[in-house]
């Protein structure tokens, strides 16, 4: 028989009560997180959001409590109303903050039973992750996913505050809308009053934002859901959330403050100093340094050695003398056994015509003079791993696309190198202590931001330009007039196009890209040379985004903005190693939510109504 609330009412959360309430009457609410029987005592774990309490029945003391108590199975829900006590020092738990105390039951109602459950919120060892995700209830009370959830609020409370209180307004976007240019599939809704059409949901709220800005609210934000459907890699989710913001008459380094603002406020709510400002970097200048725009400052930057070498040992060891020849130093690696060494080579992704010397070890050996100079250019340290990278002998350092300050060839390089240093790393990870989790309070942040983007990149299978960031970016004033070289030969991969660079950046830390913005463009006419850039015709235009284009002609001010994964910066700052952890109701990598079971399909009315037939798959 259960037992009704009645009018009782709550005085202490279970992670509350402290040895300053002993001799106090406490009412506690919440749920039995373990019980152990000892025959005449019997003790319960009562837990809730705040932790646990220990509540004590006593045969001697009340036996028909104590043979109510006996019912009580793991997830009950209970409420205890008793006296606190102090425990005697002997019986202390150190690991909980109610460890001194108990609640000497008097009386107690069972509010609700639990069947037998899948698994325990208190067992350590976890089920696999679809009972996980099928019961998420029951996963969601884990101490872990609790401390997760808690941090996704902290977080988001933080940067609500912090950007309020720098007069931005929180305003909230359609998410039933047309279809937005980020470059992923939509998800659609179709309309039923206008059978044949459909909603989209937004990719972001990139468009609205903008007209935020001429509708004159000046610098809005927003915590927003965004839908992207996506071929599900790894750690993405169809539906993910966005700190996005917009604001007029910025430069890059007004938004940049916004954000280091807001970062600054969200890792202190967890107790981490970050420094600002935080570095900048171009986008040549990391490729060359880092070989990728997401660069890890924790690592080395990379060396080019190639003058440590003389013209006939670069002949001998068949490397290209005019193209870059790569050192990447990983620090703390130590002594590697030969299988190690050999295990190296195969974690290389060749781009173009790029090659790995596995090992530095070995080329010391024939080559001590140049080994010499590169350690010493490398900055190299006892245990440290160097690792070259090269062009092959065979490719040509091509003057194609000279006047980019990286050429093709030299890419391959920088790219391969990049990815190399990256596995590097991680394969050596432990030894030098780099990417442990972010649990620990002495997670060393290395946030740069990464600018000067090329505005546009070449698809060579469409054989078209596309906007590297996304079309409403502006280009830099100062190369606007390659647009207009670039607009006559579109299809030309080597057109000025290539040049221009746009007003984007990125927000990178320790090598995981956490947002992008740009500043805007806000007049009429470079948006549609823009999109004529892009290949789109005029009507092309005004059919997709007609809308937006006539916003810009009535009075349009500068302005810009930045979008930040939320997920991603919590799942940081809860040292949680997937976005899976740190959102309540996630989906798997097939976009399926596995508790509620969706997607489903639908009855035949609802499509009926919709105007919709499913046409089954053939075979
Ligand atoms: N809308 C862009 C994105 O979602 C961000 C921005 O440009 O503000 O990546």
């Amino acid at each position: 028989m259960l037992d009704f609330l009645g009018d009782l009412k709550r005085t202490h959360m279970c992670g509350a009560v402290r040895p300053s309430d002993s001799g106090q009457k406490a009412v506690l609410m919440g749920w039995v997180n373990r019980r152990r029987d000892l025959g005449s005592i019997i003790f319960i774990d009562l837990r809730d959001r705040s932790g646990v309490t220990q509540v004590v029945f006593n045969r001697e003391q009340n036996a028909v409590l104590h043979d109510k108590a006996e019912q009580l199975r793991n997830e009950y829900v209970i409420a205890v109303i008793g006296q606190v006590k102090k425990r005697d020092a002997d019986t202390f738990n150190p690991n909980i903050a109610t460890g001194e105390v108990e609640l000497v039951a008097e009386e107690l109602r069972i509010l609700n039973v639990s069947k037998q459950l899948p698994f325990l919120p208190s067992d350590t060892v976890l089920p696999n992750e679809e009972m996980r995700l099928k019961y998420r209830y029951i996963d969601l009370r884990r101490d872990a996913m609790q401390f997760n959830i808690e941090t996704r609020h902290k977080v988001s409370m933080a940067v609500r505050d912090y950007l309020a209180s720098q007069g931005f307004y929180e305003i909230e976007t359609p998410f039933m809308t047309r279809s937005t240019p980020e470059g992923a599939r939509d998800y659609l809704v179709p309309s039923r009053v206008q059978p044949g059409s459909f909603y989209a949901l937004p990719q972001s709220p990139q468009l609205f934002k903008q007209i935020l800005m001429i509708s004159g609210f000046d610098r809005y934000f927003q915590i927003v859901r965004c839908f992207r459907d996506e071929d599900l890699r790894a750690d993405r989710q169809p539906e993910f959330t966005q700190i996005d913001l917009e604001m007029t008459y910025p430069q890059q380094e007004s938004v940049w403050a916004v954000v280091e603002g807001f970062l600054t406020a969200a890792f202190g709510a967890m107790g981490h100093k970050i420094k600002t400002p935080f570095p900048r970097m171009d986008y040549d200048e990391a490729i060359r340094q880092f070989g990728i725009d997401k660069p890890d400052l924790r690592l080395p930057a990379f060396t080019d050695v190639r003058d440590c070498f003389t013209a006939e040992d670069l002949q001998e060891l068949a490397i290209h003398p005019d193209l870059p020849v790569i050192a990447i130093r990983t620090p703390k690696v130590g002594e590697l056994s030969r299988k190690e060494r050999d295990d190296i080579k195969p974690m290389f992704v060749a781009k173009g015509g790029a090659r790995v010397f596995e090992d530095f070890k070995r080329i010391s050996n024939k080559f001590p003079a140049a080994a010499a100079k590169i350690a010493e250019k490398a900055g190299m340290a006892e245990n440290d791993l160097i690792v070259l990278v090269v062009g092959s002998a065979q490719i040509a350092a091509s003057s194609e696309h000279a006047h980019r300050k990286v050429t093709p060839q030299e890419l391959a390089i920088y790219a391969s190198a990049g990815l190399l240093r990256v596995a590097l790393a991680q394969k050596y990870a432990e030894r030098h202590g780099l990417f442990v989790k972010t649990g620990d309070l002495e997670k060393d942040f290395r946030f740069v931001w990464v600018t000067n983007f090329p505005m546009y990149e070449w698809d060579e299978s469409e054989r078209q330009w596309m906007a590297a960031h996304h079309p409403f970016t502006s280009p830099h004033e100062e190369d606007m007039p390659k647009l207009e070289n670039g607009a006559q030969t579109v299809k030309d991969p080597k057109s000025a196009l290539s040049e221009v660079r746009a007003r984007a950046y990125d927000v990178v830390l320790n090598g995981t890209e956490l947002g992008s913005g740009s500043i805007r463009i806000h007049r009429q006419d470079i948006q549609s040379k823009i999109f004529q850039s892009l290949g789109m015709t005029d009507e092309e235009a005004r059919t997709r985004f007609g809308f937006f284009l006539e916003a810009l002609e009535y009075g349009t001010p500068p302005h810009g903005g930045i979008a930040l994964g939320l997920d991603r910066i919590v799942m940081i700052l809860a040292g949680a190693d997937s976005l899976r952890e740190v959102i309540p109701f996630p989906k798997t990598a097939r976009a399926v939510d596995l508790m509620v079971d969706a997607p489903t399909p639908v009855s035949e009315a609802q499509l009926k109504d919709l105007g919709i037939q499913i046409k089954k798959p053939v075979g």
